[in-house]
C-alpha cells in the first residue's frame, strides 16, 4: 500500500522548472573559468541538460563525426553517474579518448538526481598518442588529429585531481540553493492558490460549481488525472456525487463502504490514505484503468461527511499536505452551503477568511499577519480576549505572538509546555477544547489567574499543518457574556485551517525571500562576495583540521583610496576597483578563493598553503596591482595604485574564523604603518 517512489525523467525543460538556468549558466561559466576546466550538467541517464561551458574539441568532433558519438558519451556518463551516486562522492574515470572525466552527483530532492560533469582533460602526452591510434574508428582523420595536437593542453595530474572537489564545494551548494529558491517560491504560490480557491466567495455558488472550481484548481496545481467527491449516505457507505477528469464516466458509479479496509482507515484516522496496489484497488470495486488512489477525508470536527478521492496521480508528500488542507476547506465551504441558519448568518456577516487572505497576499509583516489572524478569530465568535501562540522552530519553545484584551506583559511570562495546563493539552493532543464553565469542569485550573477573565467559558484551538501542531488560538470572554456554543467551536475550527495555511504560506514566502539573497558573487568586481568567503573559510578550517594541513588567508586594502575617489570621482573609483579585482584574479591560483570583503577591501583564502608559500602569491598580487595603468579614462596614465596585504595562517596564528580574519587585518594595518604597498605576515 506504500506508494512507489516516483523518480522524474529530467529534461532541460523540466530542469528549468526547478532551477533558474540563466543563473546557473552564469555560475557554470564563472566556475569553469576559475577552475580552468569544462563543465556541464547531465541527467542520471547521461543526457546533457546544460551544455558544456567550453566543449573540448575532441568531444565535439566525436559527437559530430561518429554515427553514435553522442550515445557513446551518454553511455559512459550514465555508468559513471551510477558509480558516483552509489558512493555519494565525485568519481573520476578515463574515457574512450583517454581523457579524464569527473562526475559529481547532485541530489536536489528524492525525485531529482542530476550530475555535474567536468574535466575532459589529457593528463599526459602518451594518453593522447595512444588515442590517436584508434582515432580513425571515431571518424577523426589525420588532418583533424594534427589540428587537435597543435592545440593540445596537458593538465598536471596534481592540479587535475583537486578540481572535482573544488567544483563539488562550489557547485553543489549553489545548485541546491537555486533549487530551494524555486521550490519555496512554488510552494508559496501553491499555498496561496489553495486559499484562493476556497475563499468564502465560493459560498455564493452552487455545490456543483464549487466542485468544478476546486477540480480545475487541482488540475492546475497538482496535475490531477481523475477525481471524485463522495458523500456519506447512511451508515458506512459513501456514494460518488461528482466526478471529474479523464475517467469521470467510469468513476461516477463508484460506491465505497466501511467494509473496505482503506475506507475504514480514512474514516477512523481522519487522515489521507494512499494505495497503489492493484489487488487492493480491485477489492475496492474501482473500475479497470485505475492504478492508484489517494483518499482524503472531508470532515468538520469529528464528523466525517464525505471523501475526496484522487486517481492515477503522482502526489508528493507536499502535495498530499496541501490537498489535505484543500479537503478541509472544501468541507467547510460545503458545510456552509447547507449549514443551519446560525452558521449561515455568521458566514454571511463576516469576511474573516478573506481578511486573512488579504493579509498574506501582499505579504505583510509577520506580526501583522499574527494580529490579523487573532483579530478575525475573536471577531468571528464575538469574543473580547484572545491570544495566538506559535511554536518557534529554532528553539522549540511556544511563544505568544499576538494578544487581544490581555496585557501582553502578563502573557510574556507564561511559558507553555506540551502537556501542561489547557494550552499544553491542546498542543500535545492536537484537538480543540471548549470549556463552558471552568469552575465546574476544570477545578484545579480555575484557581489560577481566573480573576482576569470575566466569564467562565473559553475555547482553545490547535493550528495544524498535516498532523503537526504549529500553534494555538485561545479565545475567551464573549462580549455578550454568554457561554461559548458548539457553533462557535465549529466556526473556529474551520477558521483555524485557514489560519494554518496562511502561516505556512508566510513561512514559505520568507524562505523564498531569504534564498533570493543567496548569491555568491559581488556584482561590481565579479569576485566572490563576503558571505561566500565566510562560508568557504568555515569549510577550509574543517578541512585543515581533518588533513592536518595549514592554510592562509589574506586581507587586502587599497592604499589612499579615499584620495583617489576625491580626485577622480566615485565612478572612476569603481573602475579602479574592477581593475584591482582583475589583477587579483590574475595573480591567484584556481584553487584560491578571492572575494570582495567590502568597500575597497578584499580577502583571499589559499588552501593547502603555508605562510612562506603564500607570500609568493601575495607578492604576485602586489606587483600586478602596482602595474595597473589607466589608459582610456580621465585618470592620468601615470597614476599608480597600490595595496597593503596582511597574511595570517591557520592554525598557527589563529584557531577560529573571526580570529583568523582579525589577525590578517592586524597584519594588513602593520603593512600600512610600514609605509603601504607592502606585505606583512602576522607576527613578522
Ligand atoms: P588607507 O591607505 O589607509 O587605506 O587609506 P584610504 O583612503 O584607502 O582609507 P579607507 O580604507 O578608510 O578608505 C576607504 C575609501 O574607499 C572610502 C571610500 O571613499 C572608498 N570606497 C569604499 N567602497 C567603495 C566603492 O564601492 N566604490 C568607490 N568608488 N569607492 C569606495
Ligand atoms: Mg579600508
Ligand atoms: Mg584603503
Amino acid at each position: 500500500m506504500i506508494k512507489a517512489s516516483n523518480v522524474k525523467d529530467i529534461t532541460p525543460t523540466t530542469l528549468s522548472e526547478y532551477i533558474d538556468l540563466s543563473l546557473w549558466n552564469e555560475f557554470q561559466n564563472n566556475l569553469s573559468n576559475l577552475s580552468d576546466i569544462s563543465l556541464a550538467i547531465c541527467s542520471s541517464d547521461g543526457s546533457l541538460l546544460v551544455p558544456p561551458s567550453r566543449e573540448d574539441s575532441i568531444c565535439k568532433l566525436i559527437k559530430k563525426e561518429t554515427v553514435n558519438g553522442s550515445e557513446l558519451y551518454r553511455d559512459s556518463y550514465k555508468k559513471a553517474i551510477a558509480k558516483a551516486a552509489q558512493r555519494a562522492e565525485p568519481y573520476v574515470y578515463k574515457c574512450y579518448t583517454n581523457q579524464y572525466i569527473f562526475v559529481i552527483p547532485v541530489i536536489l530532492n528524492n525525485q531529482i538526481s542530476i550530475a555535474i560533469i567536468g574535466g575532459h582533460s589529457y593528463l599526459s602526452e602518451d594518453d593522447f598518442k595512444e588515442f590517436t591510434k584508434k582515432a580513425a574508428d571515431f571518424g577523426l582523420n589525420e588532418v583533424i588529429i594534427h589540428e587537435i595536437e597543435k592545440r593540445l593542453k596537458i593538465v598536471q595530474p596534481n592540479n587535475f585531481f583537486t578540481k572535482p572537489n573544488i567544483v563539488k564545494e562550489m557547485g553543489v551548494p549553489f545548485l541546491r540553493s537555486l533549487y530551494l529558491k524555486s521550490f519555496y517560491e512554488k510552494k508559496y504560490y501553491q499555498m496561496q492558490s489553495v486559499i484562493e480557491v476556497t475563499t468564502p466567495s465560493l459560498l455564493k455558488e452552487g455545490q456543483e460549481d464549487i466542485y468544478r472550481h476546486v477540480f480545475n484548481a487541482m488540475t492546475v496545481l497538482f496535475d490531477v488525472d481523475t477525481a471524485c467527491v463522495m458523500e456519506r449516505r447512511g451508515e458506512g457507505v459513501y456514494n460518488t456525487i461528482a466526478a471529474f477528469g479523464r475517467m469521470k464516466n467510469t468513476i461516477s458509479d463508484w460506491t465505497a463502504s466501511y467494509s473496505i479496509d482503506i475506507v475504514s482507515k480514512v474514516s477512523s484516522s481522519k487522515k489521507p490514505v494512499s494505495c497503489s496496489n492493484i489487488l487492493d484497488i480491485q477489492k475496492m470495486g474501482l473500475p479497470q484503468g485505475i492504478t492508484s488512489v489517494d483518499i482524503f477525508p472531508m470532515a468538520i470536527g469529528d464528523n466525517i461527511f464525505g471523501l475526496l478521492s484522487i486517481f492515477n496521480t503522482k502526489l508528493t508528500t507536499d502535495s498530499i499536505k496541501l490537498l489535505t488542507l484543500l479537503a478541509n476547506q472544501l468541507s467547510f465551504v460545503l458545510e456552509g452551503v447547507r449549514a443551519d441558519q446560525y452558521i449561515k448568518k455568521k458566514i454571511k456577516g463576516f469576511d474573516a477568511l478573506e481578511e486573512v487572505y488579504k493579509a498574506i497576499a501582499p505579504m505583510l509583516e509577520q506580526a501583522e499577519l499574527h494580529n490579523t489572524i487573532l483579530n478575525e478569530a475573536t471577531k468571528l465568535v464575538g469574543a473580547e480576549q484572545g491570544s495566538l501562540m506559535l511554536l518557534d522552530n529554532e528553539d522549540k519553545n511556544w511563544s505568544i505572538k499576538a494578544s487581544k484584551g490581555i496585557n501582553i506583559s502578563i502573557l510574556e511570562n507564561i511559558k507553555v509546555k506540551a502537556g501542561e495546563g489547557i494550552s499544553g493539552a491542546v498542543i500535545e493532543k492536537g484537538v480543540p477544547v471548549i470549556v463552558r464553565d471552568i469552575e465546574s469542569e476544570l477545578e484545579s485550573l480555575a484557581r489560577k489567574n481566573r480573576s482576569r477573565y470575566k466569564t467562565k467559558s473559553f475555547i482553545s484551538i490547535p493550528l495544524k499543518v498535516d498532523s503537526r501542531t504549529i500553534g494555538i488560538i485561545n479565545i475567551s470572554d464573549k462580549i455578550t457574556g454568554e457561554v461559548f456554543a458548539e457553533e462557535d467551536l465549529k466556526l473556529l475550527i474551520s477558521f483555524s485551517s485557514y489560519a494554518s495555511i496562511a502561516l505556512e504560506c508566510g513561512t514559505y514566502y520568507r524562505m523564498a525571500e531569504d534564498l533570493k539573497k543567496i548569491s555568491v558573487t559581488d556584482q561590481l568586481t565579479e569576485l566572490f562576495n563576503r558571505r561566500y568567503f565566510q562560508e568557504r573559510l568555515f569549510e577550509e578550517i574543517e578541512r585543515s583540521k581533518r588533513h592536518n594541513e595549514p592554510f592562509t588567508a589574506f586581507m587586502l586594502d587599497i592604499d589612499d583610496f579615499k584620495l583617489f575617489n576625491d580626485k577622480y570621482g566615485h565612478l572612476a573609483g569603481d573602475e579602479a576597483l574592477k581593475k584591482v579585482a582583475y589583477a587579483i584574479k590574475d595573480a591567484v591560483r584556481s584553487i584560491d578563493v578571492a572575494a570582495r570583503f567590502g568597500g575597497e577591501e578584499f580577502s583571499i583564502i589559499l588552501p593547502y598553503t603555508n605562510k612562506a608559500n603564500s607570500y609568493v602569491i601575495a607578492e604576485r598580487i602586489r606587483r600586478n596591482i602596482e602595474g595597473i595603468r589607466f589608459i582610456e579614462s580621465k585618470i592620468p596614465a601615470d597614476h599608480l595604485l597600490s595595496v597593503s596585504i596582511g597574511i595570517a595562517e591557520f592554525p598557527s596564528d589563529a584557531v577560529s574564523i573571526e580570529d583568523l580574519v582579525d589577525k590578517a587585518d592586524k597584519a594588513m594595518y602593520l603593512a600600512k604603518a610600514r609605509g603601504k604597498n607592502k606585505i606583512v605576515s602576522y607576527g613578522q
